[in-house]
């Protein structure tokens, strides 16, 4: 950690902030400059924070210099984190691997039609909501246990795996039988006892960037769940909310070579809930794939004009056959394939 002293700070100043550092264990080195002082502080403390002391009377500014995570950092595995699924299928190595299917499951019907085109069109991991995190507690739930069962049977009979997301801790037990990745949502991005639990599960977990989380804040929420001991963690980027209305959430492109150079972790992108309007999700995948995604995960629907829940950020099962097309050729660019 660096602080910088103000050039009006006193040497009485100066002397408090260097024995406050080295209260908290900090080996201290000063540098007098002829106009001001610098203090270059060793030995990382993880949890202190430095607004303690950004407010002491003398002090500029203050910088810190090691990350406050560890396992998720890329030191921890410079080589990178290739997550292995049960049928072979890897993410985080060369190939990009694409999830697709409804926002929610909210019939048979609904979830076979869309999973055989899906299928057919290259996906390998079937998406789903069986419990859905909506904004209104008036719209549309989700459809629970039998969702999570129609999603395994659709699994099965395409030749897909099965990512749902986990809304609470009561729920994992419930999941696990049924589904290979378990997806936490971005309004759970945070939801500490939840990531803690899923620290202790053998499976997989995708982990949404929050609606206003930075990206140090998604690694670091990503540091509960392998500080369990659960180090299969893939991060998604899945836009943010800044001041444009246009689209539904800013797509964060850059947090894709941005969470490659900080964290050893696989980094998937979803531009569907990244721009919620349906023409502008193709282009965002391609951006994705394009920034070194590991892997996009895209909402399709058969008859979005119906759909439950997100239906305009939708795409027919014509579009993303088209999208997949597109997505092999761009993958080559970068020296990947789509598996
Ligand atoms: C979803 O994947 O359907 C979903 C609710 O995503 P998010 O948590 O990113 O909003
Ligand atoms: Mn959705």
């Amino acid at each position: 950690m660096i602080v910088a002293m103000q050039e009006t700070a006193s040497e009485e100043q100066i002397q408090q902030v260097i024995e406050f550092l080295m209260n908290l264990g900090f080996e201290v080195h000063r540098s007098t400059g002829e106009r001001q002082t610098v203090l270059g502080a060793v030995g990382a403390r993880v949890g202190f924070d430095i607004r303690d002391l950004e407010v002491m009377p003398g002090v500029q500014e203050v910088h810190r210099i090691s990350s406050p995570y560890k396992l998720v950092g890329r030191t921890f595995r410079p080589e990178g984190t290739v997550i292995k699924l049960p049928n072979g299928l890897t993410i985080g190595g060369k190939e990009v691997v694409v999830m697709a299917g409804p926002c929610s499951v909210e019939s048979r019907e609904q979830l076979f039609t869309i999973a055989e085109q899906v299928a057919k069109a290259g996906a390998r991991v079937l998406r789903g909501g069986a419990f859905k995190p909506r904004s209104s507690p008036y719209a549309f739930q989700g459809m629970g246990v039998e969702g999570l069962k129609l999603l395994r049977e659709a699994g099965d009979k395409f030749e897909l795996l099965v990512i749902s997301e986990v809304m609470d801790i009561s729920q994992i037990a419930v999941m696990e039988p049924y589904v290979d990745i378990l997806q936490v949502g971005a309004r759970n991005m945070q939801n500490f006892n939840l990531l803690r639990e899923l620290g202790k599960v053998h499976k997989p977990v995708m982990l949404k960037r929050g609606i206003a989380a930075t990206i140090e804040e998604l690694l670091l929420s990503a540091e509960y769940i392998m500080s369990g001991g659960n180090y299969d963690v893939i991060l998604c980027e899945r836009g943010i909310r800044t001041f444009e209305t246009y689209t539904r959430n800013t797509m964060d492109i850059s947090a894709i070579p941005i969470v490659h150079k900080l964290s050893h972790l696989p980094m998937a992108a979803d531009p569907s809930h990244g721009t919620g309007r349906r023409e502008k999700v193709s282009p965002m995948a391609r951006a994705a794939v394009a920034a070194g995604a590991d892997a996009v995960i895209v909402e399709v629907h058969n008859n979005p004009e119906k759909a439950l829940s997100d239906g305009a950020q939708s795409l027919y099962p014509d579009q993303f056959t088209e999208l997949m097309r597109q997505l092999r050729i761009i993958a080559v660019a970068v020296e990947r394939t789509i598996a």
